[in-house]
């Protein structure tokens, strides 16, 4: 990087921008947007390039009044592999930068060489996976005949996810509830959509939310229960250090929530499980 440092005429100046400087600050070089005009651009009338793809997505995102959150699926906005290369490529250009400001050697330390690239693909393909990636395809079964199965189901999924605040990995088990609505979905399934809703940046409190919801889109079932329980990377490798912790949440709908007898199984249902393999 040759770049002086230099105040930024847009940001520096008098008008008070309209974006946060955050927002709206190119990463790697300077690229100077009047901001009346950059959304009409994207809007496609031309005349106007973003130098990043990102920019272009983060543009149309907000033209669409689209939530990008760190816990949002913005899959929509990725079409294809190309689209996603590419924006590897811009982060590990980002990442690069990132690593240069930590004084960090990545020329000549061998194990740091590959590490911006490293970090853009494991972003993109791994712990934020889920940002990405368009739901998982669930082929639902009907449940409707006269021998239809109406108890409880209670699945144990695996999580991986991510805090969105400090970017630490998070690490447990949700068990999922539910009474058999009308149609079913492949066991696995369970454990596929909580890991897609997972990987990303997330808080244990909406990722309940956002698994629940997302069962209920899948099998149409309304009586459901999410419990999770997880450690924190940032409780245990910085900030209080706390490497027992465990942070549990629950989300409770319909008779799960309603029904005295349906919650206590729930609940009966997770100690057998957690008796039947310590988790
Ligand atoms: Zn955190």
């Amino acid at each position: 990087m040759t770049n002086k440092f230099k105040l930024d005429p847009v940001i520096e100046s008098n008008v008070k921008p309209e974006f946060k400087k955050d927002e709206y600050e190119p990463l790697g070089k300077p690229v100077y947007v009047k901001k009346e005009t950059a959304l009409d651009a994207m809007a496609g009338d031309g005349g106007y390039q973003e130098a990043y793809l990102a920019d272009v997505i983060r543009f149309k995102m907000k033209r669409d009044k689209k939530r990008f959150w760190a816990g949002d699926n913005i899959s929509e906005y990725i079409l294809d592999d190309r689209m996603k290369n590419q924006l590897i490529d811009e982060a590990t250009d980002a990442f690069e930068l990132v690593l240069d400001r930590l004084l960090i050697d990545r020329e000549t330390d061998p194990n740091s060489k590959g590490t911006a690239r490293r970090l853009a693909k494991m972003y993109f393909n791994e712990i934020m996976a889920g940002r990405y990636e368009q739901a998982p395809d669930c082929t639902a079964f009907p449940n409707d005949s006269q021998d239809r199965y109406e108890g409880m189901l209670v699945v144990r999924s695996e999580l991986r996810s991510m805090c969105s605040h400090h970017h630490q990995p998070v690490s447990g088990v949700a068990y999922i509830g539910l009474i058999a609505a009308e149609h079913l979905i492949g066991l696995s399934k369970y454990t596929r959509i909580a890991q897609w809703c997972a990987r990303r940046g997330t808080l244990q409190e909406e990722l309940a939310n956002d698994i629940a919801r997302e069962i209920q889109k899948a099998t149409g079932a309304k009586d459901l229960g999410v419990y999770i329980q997880a450690t924190h990377g940032c409780c245990e490798n910085r900030g209080i250090m706390a490497h027992s912790s465990l942070t549990q949440t629950t989300v409770l709908k319909g008779a799960f929530k309603d029904d005295m007898g349906t919650k206590k199984e729930f609940f009966d249902n997770i100690k057998m499980q957690q008796e039947f393999a310590p988790r």
